[in-house]
């Protein structure tokens, strides 16, 4: 199959005009001015006044906790938390945090995500939302320690290496997982097992950061390094951090996931995203969890990523329009460790069509400044995963949209009694 479009991104390469993308066997076969990739009699998509780019990626999420979407408001992280996440979150069974991740996966479909790294619990059930939802996903069980005594300790990573051996590659490869330590504040040192690829929160608040150095003598960065498992970790927020902890995630190959709606709303602060990347460390975006955002919105986040580091910088070229989609797409597939991110041959085809003839887009000067600054998630149209045709005109193939409202509504009802 043929994908023809007004304007194809590959991210890697400047963008081309009345571009052609072949897909064959759920991969990029060739991309380039269409009259060049017409190939041999495929079955053409054309994709009038639209973008083709690489399917976004949310490469920080909880899924379930769509069901909380704007369950707690306005307090502080500490208090969200303890005095209402957390005690909601221990009446959730299975069937609930199924039913919240198959609305993320719709709501993330739907928006032009093709891939996410996820973190939660009953992670069995979010796996086979994201298999029945054709998307992709790094998973992991999110483990805590702190609190509990010996056993209870070893049960939590024992859950948390059962499901990433039972899920790893589940899904015709869809799957990938990780072991999920919460974060140096929940987690001692023996849930960060130096053999297994670890996805885990890491310096969001002040607080925190303050916690671990009490504990450890070292802050959060250090304790990490020191354990020897920040090889290729993914860690989200990454909010407070010094000029030296950057340069050893930077030296360590460490995949910071931003996530600025969701520092913004409990307070945390603002990443240091500038400095992040003058390092060379690889920034990707995040949503984090619905209860904290208040939605799975990816093009929101790039939007605020783009224009929230001028701000602090007051620098307007800071995070230009091309970094900002490069975080969204190729830095988040490459966090995940997915080989997609970018329309190139080989790469896998997660392939998001956008709307571009909205009064909100018109005209389109630059494409790429149309998709970071003026276009919306309701301007996705079409997305492929794998080559496979998930949303089509619109329209969610692969669930059952009103299905998975409604037993997401029943969920949510309950739970907030
Ligand atoms: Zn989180």
């Amino acid at each position: 199959m043929i994908l023809r479009a007004d304007h194809v991104l590959p991210v890697t390469s400047p963008p081309v005009e009345d571009g052609g993308v072949l897909v064959r066997d759920g991969l990029i076969q060739e991309v380039g001015p269409f009259e060049e990739v017409k190939g041999s009699g495929e079955e053409v998509h054309r994709f009038e006044g639209s973008a083709l780019i690489p399917g976004l990626v949310n490469a920080h999420c909880h899924s379930g906790m769509t069901l909380l979407r704007g369950y707690a408001d306005d307090v502080s992280l500490n208090s969200w938390l303890r005095d209402y996440v957390w005690p909601v979150e221990s009446r959730m069974n299975e069937e609930d945090v199924g039913a919240g991740a198959s609305l993320a996966c719709a709501e993330m479909l739907l928006g032009g995500v093709t891939g996410f790294a996820d973190m939660y619990f009953h992670m069995g059930a979010i796996a086979a939302a994201v298999e029945e939802s054709g998307m992709r996903a790094l998973l992991s069980y999110g483990m805590i320690d702190v609190g509990k005594d010996e056993n209870g300790a070893e049960a939590e990573l024992e859950e948390g290496r059962r499901f990433a051996e039972e899920y790893g590659g589940a899904a015709e490869g869809r799957i990938e997982t990780a072991l999920g330590p919460h974060s140096p504040e929940t987690c001692s040192a023996r849930m960060y097992p130096r053999d297994s690829r670890i996805m885990t929160h890491v310096s969001e608040t002040e607080s925190g950061v303050t916690s671990v150095v009490e504990r450890e003598g070292q802050g959060p960065v250090e304790f990490l390094d020191g354990i020897g498992v920040l090889d290729g970790a993914l860690l989200a927020h990454g909010v407070h951090l010094s000029g030296e902890e950057m340069e050893i995630l930077a030296e360590r190959g460490a995949h910071v996931a931003h996530c600025p709606s969701s520092n913004l709303k409990l307070g945390s602060g603002v990443a240091p995203v500038r400095e992040l990347l003058e390092v060379g460390v690889n920034v990707c975006l995040g949503t984090d969890g619905a209860a904290s955002n208040n939605n799975l919105d990816m093009f929101h986040e790039t939007r605020l990523a783009a224009l929230l580091h001028k701000g602090v910088a007051e620098d307007a070229t800071t995070v230009p329009a091309e970094t900002a989609l490069e975080m969204a797409t190729l830095n988040g597939a490459e966090a995940l460790g997915v080989d997609a991110g970018a329309l190139e041959p080989g790469k896998h085809a997660d392939i998001v069509a956008v709307d571009l003839s909205t009064p909100h887009d018109t005209p389109v000067d630059d494409p790429v400044s149309a998709l970071v600054y003026s276009a919306k998630s309701g301007d996705v149209t079409d997305v492929f995963v794998a080559g496979e045709h998930v949303v089509r005109d619109g329209d969610l193939r692969s669930l059952d949209l009103e299905r998975v409202v409604e037993t997401a509504e029943r969920s949510a009802e309950r739970l907030r009694g």
